[in-house]
This record gives C-alpha cells, structure tokens and sequence, in this order.
C-alpha cells in the first residue's frame, strides 16, 4: 500500500522564516523600519514560559526587534490595560500578542479587545474576526493561517474541494473554515455534538482535526488521496513512564490511506510562530504603508 506524502511543516516554516529574515533586512535597509513584537505573559504558566521564550527567540533570529513583558500573577486587570494601551501607542511596537490564558481574576475578552485591531497579530480581536468573516483585509490567526499555507503549498488551488473542519473553537475552527471558504472550498464544521462525525470525515477531500483528543480521527474514517492536517498537539503517557506527543488523528492508521498528512510534532506547531512572525511583518508593513507582499493576507 502507498503512504501518504508528508507535509514537512519544520522544513516549510524554516522556509518561511529565511523569507522573513530577508525582508525585514530590505526595510531596515530601504525604510529605516524595524518590526517590533511585543509579547505579555501575566503569571507563571510553565507551558506559557516555554511559548513566551520561543517566540522571543524566534523574533530576535529574523532581526525584528522583541519586546517582552512579564508581570506577575497577581497583576490587576487594570494594570495589564494601562501596559496595553502603552503598546497601542508606542511607535517601535508593531505586534502585540497578550500570552493566553490569562489568571482567572483578568477578563481574556476584555483584554483581547484592548489591543489595537491594526496590531492584533493574534488576529483575536473582533474587528480582525469580522474582517476574515466577511472578507476584509485584517489579521489571520496564526494556526489557521499556517495550516492553510501548507494545504496551499500542497494542493494549489483548494477551489470545489470538500473540507471537514473538526472543532469550532475561536482560534484554530472557526477561522479556519473561513479561510476555507475563501479559497472557494465546500465547509463542514464538525463538533462534540455532530451525529455521525466518521460519514462527515470520510466525505472530505480536506480534513483538518483541531479536537485536542489524542488519535480520535481513525485511519477508515479518511477517504483514500485525502490531505489530512492534523492539528492537535496532546501529550500521552506511555507504559514505560515516558511521554510522547501526538495529534488528533491516529498517525499510523491514516498514512495508510491519505494522500498526504502532517505529522506530529513537525507539521502545523512549527508554522505558528512562523506566521505570528509573518503578521507582525504584514502590521508593520501596513502600519507603515510598506507597499510589500507580505502587507497582504499571504503572497
Ligand atoms: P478547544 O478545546 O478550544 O476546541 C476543541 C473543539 O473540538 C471543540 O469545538 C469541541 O466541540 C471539539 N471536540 C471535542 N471533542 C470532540 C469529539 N469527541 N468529537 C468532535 N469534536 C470534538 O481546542 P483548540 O481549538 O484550542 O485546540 C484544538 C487542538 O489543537 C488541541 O489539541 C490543541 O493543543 C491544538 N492546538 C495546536 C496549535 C498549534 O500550534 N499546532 C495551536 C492551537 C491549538 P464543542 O465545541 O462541541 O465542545
């Protein structure tokens, strides 16, 4: 039997990065601009801190500028506000991401819509929301907008193609079946109360797993020649006290009958701070009127 081909998000996002690099070189160069990202963590979340400092990393590798905020956990709402509305107004800030979850005490919502819509690169805010929605210029979540980067460097064009989205949360679903329909696909949004998920799965020429419940989509679910994104990340325990991580499609089972899958790790985590680097680039080019490729939703 055939394997699927594997969509390499590591190698398509290091790709991506050296792109970046090289354009934030020209406008330094050629405008005097250098793209700044300022990122806010309220607390100690160990998993945030790793997220935090990757991106911080990342930022610096590609010669924008990173600004890191730490607060502590006991940061009142307002305080984390007056941090943003600083940010909001600094000229050298192109890019404000606010680390998620924040601490109970800080309404998310209420924050996520602080940050100016034009340097949301989160693309959180209802305004960047509504804009992908109805078609307008905004700014893309990251993941959804990496995953749809790999299917369009994968298929060409998606036009007629039938995609299942499964999962319709705000971050990964939801945009991404927008994203989808902009391509001009046929969109299923399939969720925890959808009746018969394996039918809507196997109908798809498209299937994207955003769920966060490990191996759940099964190899007989996918119809053969099928691309498969799998987005979820989950860490499993094994018999040996160890731990791996895998996605929300049973690797194994489906590589035996797609047409090509990406792996987990290695396929849509890396393409994330990719793309975050990605929008903080299309902020700063829009906010500076930078007429460049990288000012539209993706080249
Ligand atoms: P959420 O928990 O916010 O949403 C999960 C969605 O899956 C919900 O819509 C839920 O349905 C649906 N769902 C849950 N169980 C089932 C089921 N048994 N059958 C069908 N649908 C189900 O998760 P996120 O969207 O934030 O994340 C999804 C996955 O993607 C996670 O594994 C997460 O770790 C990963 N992730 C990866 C990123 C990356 O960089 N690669 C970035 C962000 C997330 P309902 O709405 O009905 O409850």
């Amino acid at each position: 039997m055939t394997q699927a081909k594997l969509i390499d998000g590591n190698e398509f996002s290091a790709g991506l990065r050296e792109q970046i690099t090289a354009r934030v070189q020209e406008i330094r160069d050629h405008h005097h601009v250098i793209p700044g990202l300022a990122v806010v963590l309220v607390g100690e979340d160990p998993a945030s801190q790793v997220y935090v400092r990757n991106k911080h990393k990342r930022t610096i590798e590609c010669g924008m500028n990173s600004f890191e905020h730490r607060l502590p956990v006991d940061t009142s709402e307002h305080q984390l506000l007056n941090l943003i509305e600083g940010l909001n107004d600094d000229p050298a800030v192109h890019g404000i991401l606010v680390q998620l979850p924040v601490p109970k005490h800080i309404d998310a919502e209420k924050v996520i819509e602080a940050i100016r819509p034009d340097k949301d690169v989160d693309g959180f805010h209802p305004m960047n929301v509504g804009k992908l929605a109805s078609g307008g210029l905004g700014l893309i979540p990251c993941t959804p907008l990496g995953s749809m980067m790999l299917l369009r460097d994968h298929l060409g064009s998606l036009s007629g193609l039938k995609a299942v989205v499964i999962g319709r949360s705000n971050i990964v679903g939801k945009p991404m079946a927008h994203l989808l329909i902009r391509e001009s696909c046929t969109v299923t949004i399939a969720h925890s109360r959808t009746r018969d998920l394996p039918a809507e799965v196997r109908a798809a020429d498209i299937v994207i797993a955003a769920v966060g419940q490990p191996e759940m989509v099964r190899g007989d679910w996918i119809k053969p020649g099928a691309t498969v994104i799998d987005v979820g990340i989950n860490r499993i325990a094994l018999p040996d006290g160890k731990s791996k991580l895998v996605g929300d499609v049973n690797f194994a089972e489906a590589v035996q009958v797609a047409g090509a899958i990406t792996p987990v790790p290695g396929g849509v985590g890396p393409m994330t701070i990719a793309c975050l680097l990605r929008n903080t680039l299309t902020a700063c080019a829009r906010l500076h009127r930078l007429d460049i490729p990288e000012a539209k939703p993706w080249s």
